[in-house]
């Protein structure tokens, strides 16, 4: 049963794109079947992986699935990618956070999509936009576990509280528990107020991962590229950082918020 994660934090830019296809290529790396499922209108992950064009115009996509009760599967949209098969973005998925609404069961619908796939996987993941809606609530749903970027700077602590009382709320609602799998700085830079707000984050986030992403050209080149790192620059020194991510997620998933305690 391939394990299911959600990238996520309502704010922009913090690296949840590039956490996404990093650590998919990480575990893709490691001989790891993965599945991308990039659910944020912009289509950034999509465009990560040099797939943008093939998304664009495609009917059914990714939002028809998600609002129709037509038997239209995931499997039908997934492309290939360099090591991971995605399932792409469509600019139709703005139209989704309404479409959503209306629907019966319309936390669980990218779950029931995401079902059938699960054999097909080692992990699955998905890259949330950068909302608390519904359509992190059905990533959140679907995946029961969630990975969180934060880029290190000073105001991220009450963005984190808000995503933690979001997560709580949804579980409370659903009756469901949602593992935190940790909180992974991003963007970490070499400098004495870098080390600082890292300190103060360390302090007061207990789910912090050891793990540190630097920040480093080279990743917003491999995105422009259309590749992982992994494929765009295998000298990087990201590759045993991305790798050491992926261990620390194999190592503490355990699926459906067991690890909560
Ligand atoms: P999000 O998905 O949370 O909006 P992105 O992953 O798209 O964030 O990252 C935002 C921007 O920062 C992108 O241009 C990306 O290339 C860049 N970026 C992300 N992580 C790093 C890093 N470790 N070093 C340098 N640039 C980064
Ligand atoms: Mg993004």
């Amino acid at each position: 049963m391939g394990k299911v994660l959600a990238i996520a934090n309502q704010k922009g830019g913090v690296g949840k794109t590039t956490t996404a296809i990093n650590l998919g290529a990480a575990l893709a790396h490691k001989g790891l079947r993965v599945l991308l499922i990039d659910l944020d209108p912009q289509g950034h992950l999509t465009e990560g992986l040099g797939a943008r064009r093939s998304y664009m115009d495609t009917v059914p996509s990714l939002y028809e699935l998600l609002v129709s009760s037509k038997k239209d599967s995931l499997a039908d949209i997934k492309v290939s990618t360099e090591t991971m098969d995605l399932v792409p973005s469509n600019i139709r998925l703005v139209l989704a956070e309404q479409g959503l609404i209306a629907q019966r069961g319309r936390e669980y619908k990218l779950r029931s999509l995401i079902e059938p796939l699960r054999d097909d996987y080692d992990w699955i993941i998905i890259d949330c936009p950068p909302t608390l809606g519904q359509l992190t609530d059905n990533a959140l749903n679907a995946a029961r576990a969630v990975l969180v970027p934060v880029q290190a700077e000073d105001t991220s602590i009450r963005a984190l509280e808000l995503l933690f009382d979001q997560i709580e709320s949804l579980e409370r609602a659903l009756n469901v528990n949602i593992q935190i799998i940790g909180v992974v700085a991003t963007m970490v830079e070499d400098t004495n107020v870098a080390r600082r707000t890292l300190r103060i984050l360390r302090e007061n986030i207990p789910a912090m991962l050891p793990t540190e992403i630097r920040k480093r050209v080279r990743l917003k080149e491999a995105w422009a590229a259309g590749q992982s790192i992994f494929r765009f620059d295998p000298e990087s020194d990201l590759l045993p950082t991305y790798s050491e991510l992926a261990d620390e997620l194999i190592a503490r998933y355990t699926g459906e918020g067991n690890g909560r305690g």
